[in-house]
């Protein structure tokens, strides 16, 4: 018990620097509070602003030797820390508000053709300028994104959808009705033949749905069998859905998926996106769409979301073995 007190003491101390540390950098909010009545999440003295460390130092759960600092996305967040009842390892929960930004009119959607422009790349995704993706036999991963990309952004405005396609870098806090990254992959060898598809943590409860939808519409029409086993952690933990992380990156709420095509590296595969573009990007174009009918936008951007916080380092090692 003592153990879980001094924990929530900390962590609510962590929160009381943090956000002295941001008003003293923020002058500006502080006049904001003066002027005007306070309302919703700005009156809520555990809100960590946009880009303010969340307080705790997360270790990405699939890279422990890659402790980082989490930070607010645009935004900020509200830290709810865990009662003086709860258990040693409880973390709280962040409850990340609906963002202001919700759009208004057609439906929206965002198509990502992955590495294009990666070198335009932001400082903070300064890692991604040297990744300008797979390439085989002289076709570049590049080039098939971009060309899959604007044929489904194609179909999606026939069909009254507004679509923005988009590079490596991503608008800050972006906010859609969803958000597709499209990849395609190489093994090295030539061997491996399939499409893979993830979403990340601690975002809304949608992307489930956005995956599935895609996934059933693309196998179906493809024909590509779906590669389970070669789903990596660089997939679920994709800079553009890992809002923890970088600025530049979907907002929690959108529902956000990354999809690899196929591989390049794979004679048939590569046919397929080369030969048969138009039947892979109506796929994907068909999940999206049945995403959305199923998906209003009432319910996407209806409630704030309650994520779990990220889980303290030990500060020192513990004296007993
Ligand atoms: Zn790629």
């Amino acid at each position: 018990m003592s153990r879980a007190l001094s924990a929530a003491v900390a962590a609510a101390l962590i929160v009381t620097v943090v956000l002295a540390a941001n008003t003293a950098l923020t002058g500006i909010r502080l006049g904001e509070f003066k002027l005007g009545p306070v309302l919703g999440t700005a009156a809520d003295s555990n809100l960590v602003p946009a880009g303010a460390p969340l307080g705790q130092i997360g270790s990405d759960p699939d890279d422990p030797s890659d402790p980082w600092s989490a930070a607010a996305p645009p935004g900020g967040v509200i830290v709810q820390t865990p009662g003086p009842t709860a258990g040693p390892s409880a973390t709280g929960t962040l409850r990340i508000p609906i963002p202001k930004n919700v759009p208004t009119g057609p439906r929206r959607v965002a198509i990502q053709a992955g590495h294009w422009k990666s070198d335009e790349a932001p400082d903070e995704l300064r890692r991604l300028i040297p990744q300008t993706g797979a390439a085989w036999e002289g076709v570049t991963e590049v080039e098939i994104n971009l060309d899959i990309a604007e044929r489904v952004g194609v179909i999606l405005n026939s069909k009254g959808i507004a679509v923005d396609i988009l590079p490596t870098t991503i608008p800050v806090g972006y906010v859609a009705d969803a958000f597709v990254a499209l990849h395609a992959d190489s093994d090295g060898v030539g061997e491996n033949s399939g499409f893979k598809m993830a979403h990340a943590a601690r975002r809304g409860p949608y992307e489930d749905a956005l995956l599935n939808d895609i996934k059933d519409a693309y196998g179906a029409a493809t024909g590509l069998d779906y590669d389970a086993r070669h789903i990596t952690s660089s997939m679920r933990g994709y800079y553009a859905l890992t809002w923890s992380r970088f600025q530049h990156a979907v907002a929690p709420h959108t529902p956000a998926v990354i999809l690899e095509m196929g591989y390049v590296s794979n004679d048939d595969d590569r046919a397929l996106m080369l030969d048969r573009a138009d039947l892979v990007a109506k796929s994907i174009s068909d999940g999206i769409m049945k995403f959305l009918n199923d998906t209003p936008r009432s319910k996407i951007f209806g409630q704030d979301l309650a994520v779990p916080a990220f889980p303290s380092r030990p500060s020192r090692p513990s004296p007993t073995p």
